[in-house]
């Protein structure tokens, strides 16, 4: 019951951070690098599922921050080999074009080798690490 309360305010706790970006007028969710002047349409951004997919890396990210004991972390996307030293950028790359097409092109794979068919799509461990400079 504790825990589930803790989850709920950590959940709570990053909208508001995506919320309280900036002034009243210029409200900005970090995650998808979106920009709204009403709250109204940040909150209606927040149902949609790219926003959930870009919250989902950007909390496995900062849950594997913790355990990279550097000052600064990398960020590698496996599929693509891409790295970056923010993690903004690696949720930004996770929507780009390129990134998108290899994502297509790995789940095809996974689903000829009868290893695809999860709704999730794939596991964001095996795709997204977080190193030690
Ligand atoms: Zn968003
Ligand atoms: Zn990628």
């Amino acid at each position: 019951m504790v825990a589930h309360i803790k989850e709920g305010g950590k959940a709570n706790q990053w909208r508001l951070k995506c919320v309280a970006i900036g002034n009243p007028v210029h409200l900005k969710c970090n995650a998808c690098d979106y920009y709204s002047n009403s709250v109204d349409k940040l909150r209606l951004h927040a149902t949609n599922q790219r926003h959930e997919t870009a919250i989902r890396l950007y909390k496995h990210l900062q849950k594997q921050e913790s355990a990279c004991s550097g000052d600064q972390c990398v960020y590698y996307c496996a599929l693509c080999d891409y790295s970056t030293k923010a993690s903004l950028n690696l949720v930004q790359h996770a929507r780009s074009p390129r990134h998108q097409q290899n994502e297509g092109l790995r789940k095809l794979q996974l689903h000829q080798q009868g290893l695809g068919g999860e709704e999730d799509g794939l596991n964001l461990h095996q795709l997204y690490h977080v190193k030690d400079c």
